[in-house]
This record gives structure tokens, sequence and C-alpha cells, in this order.
């Protein structure tokens, strides 16, 4: 079958190939590490984001375990084509898989189902770290990893990885911070309005806050126009730095930083109110240092009694929770979730996909299941 596969390590490797196909070979594991007859699902797209670049372009990533290649993509959306006997699933559902994997050492939260917050370090990860992802036709995974999703988000389900996280962190965030005291949370910012952004943008709306994005984003692009129809505030990071909100938005009960951009969370963590929390979701693997006024954050945090913390990966509570939320979404604001794919991409156009473009948000690859 074909599926996209890469060298990691190995830029411009990446390529529209042939793979075996996944029925032949045999059983995976459940959640509990016992092997398992697996669900084989079938591939209808899978969107692309920054660490795909940067498995394509920057050497990140990892092949499974005695292998060179790696067929690429995570954030997937399939429908079941085969189920074991015993199966909850149907043949012809909508699927989302997880993307972690737990590590081998069966860490405390790898053993609690919660390997997003893995321990040792030593998990996999679909389609990223030392596991096959789903830039394939098919694919073989233990139901337990499976969520299903209703047929209404067939059009927005492959955002599901994405909201995931999104969701995990305001999860939290909101778990946190009711666990210290009574918060009505009503006003928050988020910097960055790409996938993560708004996705976080319509989440706070559903929750009913008032949502300021900051971000490099014009007034008549894609993003703009979601932020719009969805009642929250798009501003241009140019006129309005991140430094100044704090005076000019008031007091910010919660702040979600997804910009990829250090400065920027640093920024972040001192825009935040009062009581307030900031949820950092960048990945910056690079190596740029800034200079903060160490004494006046310090204080400020203190004084403020300031939570900050960060969020990476989801588990399947998220999942099925991003479902929810992407439900309510779909059902508020009709065609609106669907303006964050921008593009979508054949297969054999894959490398379309890859190359960024003006006004791009989420793009999305499709395969023969779709
Ligand atoms: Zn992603
Ligand atoms: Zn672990």
């Amino acid at each position: 079958m074909k599926a996209i596969i890469t060298t990691p390590g190995q830029k411009g490797s990446v390529h529209l190939g042939e793979v075996g196909h996944p029925s032949g070979s045999g059983q995976v594991q459940d959640a509990a590490g016992k092997v398992t007859d697996p669900v084989e699902v079938e591939v209808v797209e899978v969107g692309v984001c920054g660490t795909d670049l940067e498995i394509a372009n920057e050497g990140y990533g990892a092949p499974p375990a005695g292998r060179e290649v790696l067929v690429m993509g995570h954030e997937n959306l399939g429908r079941v084509a085969a189920v074991p006997k015993g199966s909850q699933l149907e043949v012809g559902q909508l699927v989302v898989a997880t993307v972690r994997r737990p590590c081998p050492e069966r860490c405390a939260p790898c053993a609690n189902g919660q390997s997003d917050d893995c321990l040792t370090g030593n998990y996999t990860e679909r389609g990223i770290k030392g596991r096959d992802g789903y830039m394939a036709e098919r694919y073989l995974e233990s139901e337990d990893y499976l969520i299903p999703l209703p047929s209404r988000l067939a059009k927005v389900g492959v955002l599901m990885e994405p909201s995931s996280i999104v969701e995990k962190g305001l999860m939290q965030a909101y778990g946190i911070q009711r666990h210290r005291f009574p918060w009505e949370p009503k006003k928050a910012l988020i910097c960055g309005a790409g996938a993560i952004g708004l996705l976080a943008a319509l989440f706070l709306r559903l929750r009913d806050l008032d949502v300021y994005l900051v971000a490099k984003a014009d007034a008549d692009s894609r993003s703009a126009k979601v932020a719009k129809e969805i009642g929250a505030q798009l501003l241009d990071a140019d006129q309005h730095p991140v430094a100044g909100l704090a005076k000019e938005l008031g007091n910010l009960d919660l702040v979600f930083e997804a910009t990829g951009v250090s400065a920027v969370a640093m920024a972040a963590i001192a825009a935040t109110g009062h009581d307030g929390v900031c949820c950092l979701s960048s990945v910056t693997a690079g190596a740029r240092t800034v200079t903060v006024d160490a004494d006046a954050l310090n204080l400020d945090m203190v004084l403020g009694n300031k939570l900050v913390f960060g969020t990476v990966n989801a588990n399947r509570t998220h999942f099925e929770a991003a479902a929810r939320m992407l439900g309510s979404a779909v059902r508020r604001w009709p065609g609106v979730v669907e303006e964050i794919i921008s593009r979508r991409v054949p297969a054999e156009s894959f490398q379309d996909a890859f190359q960024r473009q003006a006004d791009d948000i989420k793009t999305v690859i499709t395969f023969a299941g779709g």
C-alpha cells in the first residue's frame, strides 16, 4: 500500500512509497501491554503540522527500532475497515487514533493511561518517534487507542489531535485553578492564531469567555475571519505586543501561548493576570535567549498568585473531551470550524502540503479512504 515515508535525519527524503499492507503484520499491544488482535483502519485524511515539517526538513523524528524509514503523520482521521471479535467498534465508523504509546518501563503515568505525562521519556509516538504514523492507506491499532467519532464530525475530525492538545491544556488549567480557589474566568488571551490558537479560541468561547487572540495575522486573513465569526477579537501583534496587553485589556484570567516563539512565551507569563493561569504549549527546539526583568516577573507572580504550567500531547480522556467540544463548536458555528482546514491535498501531491502557502492554517493530506 502507499504511504508517505521519510528517513529521519536525512533531509529531503520524504516520498510517497510502497510499504507492506498492514493486514499481514498481525497483532498489536493494547493499553495494558497485552498482545491483541487489531482494528484495521482505512485512512481518510491526515493533517500536517510543524512537527511534520521538522521531521521532513530538520532531521527530527525516529524510525521504529531496527528500521531506517518512518511512515509519517500523527493528526489522523480514519474509518474502521475490519474489527476483531468482540469489538465495540463497527465497520465504517469514523475513528481517530491517539499518538503516544506507553514507555516499556511502564512508569506510573504510563501505567495509568497517561503516557502524555510519561516520566522516563521512553514513550513512542506514531509518526514521530519509534512508531509508524498514519500517512498511509491503512493502519492497525488496538481498540484502546481508537476514539469513535459521530459522522457529523466527518469534515472536521482531522482536527481532533490538535483539539485534544488544546482541550488537555484547558481541562488542566480549569482543574488546577478550581483546586486553588473559586475561579470564574472572564477574560482569556491566546498568543498565536494558527490551528492550535484558533481551536483554543473556539473552546474558550464555548466556555463563554471574552477571548483575545494576538497574532501576526492580517485583518482579511482566514484566521481573522474565523476569529470574527466566533466572536473572538484578533489583535495584530505588531500594534499590540504581548508585553503591553495586560495594561490594554485588564486582568487576564487565562493566557494560552501557542506561537512557537519563546520570547512570546516569556511575555505571556508576564501578561497573566492576578489569580490567573498561563498555559504554555509551544515546542521551541532552538537555542534563543531573551532578557527578562526577573525581579518584576518574580514579584508579580508572587503577589498575583499566578500559575504557569506546560502541556504536551494528550491521552484518551482529552480526545474524548475534544470530540465533545468540536461537536458543540460545529453545532454553534455551522461551517466555521471547517474554515480552519485551509487546504486539502491528495497523497500523490503531498509535497504541496509540506510547502507553506500564504493564508494556510491547517493543510490536510487526503487518502483513498476519503
Ligand atoms: Zn501535530
Ligand atoms: Zn512512561
